[in-house]
């Protein structure tokens, strides 16, 4: 028997489409056709042990074998086979998958049946020009067949000797995909896809190092584990057989993983799988290896958005659900109802998980805290579900590196960091060694201070805010340590408000003039004993400028100066000195201009006081213009006071060491201005 056909389809032209657009990525034909030989031999023993098949199962392996000179790829199984008439309906008629009939049959085994892929056998024609397929029935006295294609919707089938039941695939590889045809890379493909189907899949021989080079030995290369660990009970496995399993799922990374969680569900859905929290070394490494989606032991896919939540795909592991729909958009799946049952699932397992060690090892969970860190921060960003879980365990560093949790550390802080409104402030720091200074004066006012160095630190902050009631973050740095947490109402500041504005123009004359960063003096009484000068930098604009910088939205505030106040501690002797050696220097020249400013200034009060109520038309155009003139010559005599005042700052040795200092103590005095700092130092010494 010969014959020739057309293939069920509706478009002439299927082939091309699926060439080029059926499966973006070609290797995949791989996976399809090694997936139906372990579908074909799984379908065998289950008509084996349904009594269906009598015969002899013998060893059932799957083989993939390559003849570069020919130029093929051969995928042989020894599963049920097809009969000339099965060629027809299940080849022949591509639209038809049989796996669903079968699974219909056969429910109790629907475990070990792939048929989830479509139009998986034809996506052989994405890298071959032609493809034979020859297979022999698994029922008794069944006729061997051969059905051949060449990619066009005309085939043949003939009858065929073939002594062996089940199917040989053969694959002549096109022009454009000669790759495949190389040993290696098909090796990769196969560890890619088939490392944990569910019977053995084998590639040539083992090879050994003998009389000087490799060579084949008689053991087959068996590709994969058909019993992964994921399909284990949890009670059979120990933490070792885990950190064995990691290893074989990332034979390239070294690092062990710090904790992991079996998941397996089978109601409302089937859902089983390891997943690892990996030690992250660095932010770099957090994508590189993925979860991987496996159904029924079949890979499918790295990409697993949607599926898991977001956080969470930085995490490690095997998820294997035949419940994923797999053939579909990403969008479908992120408002799927079973998909989102299995997010919420893993939500909960990991929380639990989490939480069931914080509370047995606590200081495992401590000594792991900062790999942990950005998955908890990320995950309670993201997922109301995962805070409310996560607010019991998630760790706030001081620091010293001392961890607490929030309660905890509200507890500690309660009775010296409430202020007079009643809000608990919180300070912290984003940098141990920039804000040294800062955080020194904060603990010797009995203060603690909590390390907040993390990516996701910032946006944490700000969620606890909203979360906590009457708690407030503050950066150490962004006020006076008096001023930080105002317990009572401010301390009068001891000098004249004469004083206060000579000073401030003193220093106006000595700002740091330093790209996109603005100074303002400000003058506070700190006590004589705490620093004559500090930089501090207002915690809202800060705050809004580092968002800012993580959210292409708010580039209004990240194109915004950074704004830093100089504050002057009026109550230190040094800023007394300059006030008194200021007066000595310049005040008594400066005398003659400020007795014509306050004439100038009662002038125009008078005047002012004048006009004041009178409509705009009832005054003299005369006595409009004289005001104006008088107000003119009063702000050019402040002016020029003014501008007096600066200069003598400008060349003041001890303003400028003042500032400078201050600057260093926040870590802002670099580059040349560092240098000349050194330099006036050591000329002043
Ligand atoms: P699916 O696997 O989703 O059913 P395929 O296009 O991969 O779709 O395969 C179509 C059908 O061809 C299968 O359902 C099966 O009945 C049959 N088939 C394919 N490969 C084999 C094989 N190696 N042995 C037996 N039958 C096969
Ligand atoms: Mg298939």
């Amino acid at each position: 028997m010969s014959k020739q056909g057309k293939i069920g389809v509706t478009s002439e032209n299927i082939f091309p489409v699926i060439k080029k657009f059926l499966y973006s990525e070609h290797d995949i034909f791989l996976r399809e056709l090694v997936s139906n030989a372990v579908d074909a031999s799984q379908k065998l023993k289950a008509l084996s042990s349904a009594g269906e098949f009598k015969g002899e199962i013998g060893d059932l392996k799957v083989t993939i074998s390559v003849d570069a000179e020919a130029g093929t790829i051969t995928v042989s199984d020894r599963g049920i086979g097809m009969t000339a008439e099965e060629v027809d309906k299940y080849i022949n008629q591509i639209a038809f998958s049989s796996a669903e009939e079968f699974l219909d049959k056969y429910k109790d085994d629907k475990l070990a049946i792939i048929g989830h892929f479509g139009l998986g056998f034809y996506s052989s024609f994405m890298v071959a020009k032609h493809v034979d397929l020859i297979t022999k029935s698994h029922r008794e006295g069944a006729q061997a067949v051969k059905w051949s294609c060449d990619g066009s919707p005309e085939y043949t089938i003939e009858e065929v000797d073939k002594t062996d039941r089940g199917t040989d695939i053969v694959l002549y590889i096109d022009d454009e995909s000669k790759e495949f045809l190389e040993k290696s890379r098909l090796e990769a493909l196969l560890n890619k896809y088939c490392k944990f189907l569910t019977i053995p899949v084998v590639f040539g021989k083992k090879q050994e190092w003998k009389d000087g080079k490799m060579q084949d030995t008689d053991e087959d290369n068996q590709i994969n584990d058909t019993h992964p660990a994921w399909t284990k009970k949890p009670s059979e496995l120990k933490d070792e057989d885990y950190k064995a399993f990691y290893r074989q799922l990332y034979p390239m990374n070294m690092e062990e993983p710090l904790f992991w969680i079996h998941l397996n569900v089978d109601y409302p859905f089937n859902l089983t799988g390891i997943l690892y929290f990996p030690k992250i070394k660095n932010q770099m490494e957090l994508q590189r290896n993925k979860i991987q989606l496996y159904c029924n032991q079949v890979f499918v896919t790295e990409e697993v958005e949607g599926i898991v939540p977001e956080y969470l795909t930085l995490l490690h592991g095997v998820i294997d659900s035949p419940d994923i729909p797999l053939n579909v958009s990403r969008s479908y799946l992120q408002s799927d109802a079973q998909v989102k049952k299995i997010s919420n699932h893993i939500t909960k397992k990991v929380a639990d998980r989490l939480d069931e060690i914080f509370r047995n090892d606590r200081p495992l969970f401590e000594e792991k805290w900062d790999s942990l860190k950005i998955f908890v921060q990320y995950g309670m960003l993201s997922d109301e579900k995962f805070y409310d879980r996560a607010q019991k365990f998630v760790l706030l560093t001081d620091v010293a590196g001392k961890k607490f949790t929030i309660e905890e550390y509200r507890t500690l802080v309660e009775a010296e960091q409430t202020d007079k409104d009643g809000q608990l402030v919180i300070l912290y720091a984003d940098n141990k060694d920039a804000l040294y200074s800062h955080i020194q004066r904060a603990e010797a006012k009995g203060y603690s201070v909590l390390l907040m160095d993390g990516p996701l630190d910032v946006h944490a902050v700000g969620q606890l805010e909203q979360k906590l009631e009457k708690v407030r973050f503050v950066r150490v740095d962004s006020d006076s340590v008096a001023k930080l947490i105002v317990k009572e109402d401010a301390k009068a500041i001891a000098l004249t408000s004469e004083e206060q504005a000579r000073l401030e123009q003193i220093f106006a004359g000595r700002l740091p003039e330093q790209e996109k960063k603005l100074y303002h003096v400000a003058i506070e009484s700190m006590g004589a004993e705490a620093d004559a000068v500090l930089i501090t930098q207002a915690e809202f604009m800060r705050r809004m400028q580092e968002m800012a910088k993580m959210q292409p939205g708010m580039s209004f505030y990240g194109e915004m100066p950074e704004s830093y106040n100089v504050v002057l501690n009026a109550d230190h002797p040094l800023v007394r000195r300059i006030l008194d050696d200021e007066a000595q220097a310049i005040e008594v020249g400066l005398q003659a201009k400020r007795d014509e400013l306050a004439a100038k200034t009662a002038e125009v009060e008078a005047a002012r006081k004048e006009q004041e109520g009178k409509k705009d038309e009832e005054i003299p155009a005369a006595d409009k213009q004289a005001l104006e003139d008088l107000a003119y010559k009063q702000a050019e005599l402040e002016g020029a006071i003014k501008n007096e005042l600066k200069a003598y700052g400008a060349g003041n040795d001890l303003v400028g060491q003042l500032v400078d200092l201050a600057l260093l103590g926040s870590g802002l005095l670099t580059g040349e201005a560092l240098a000349r700092f050194i330099q006036r130092s050591q000329r002043m010494l």
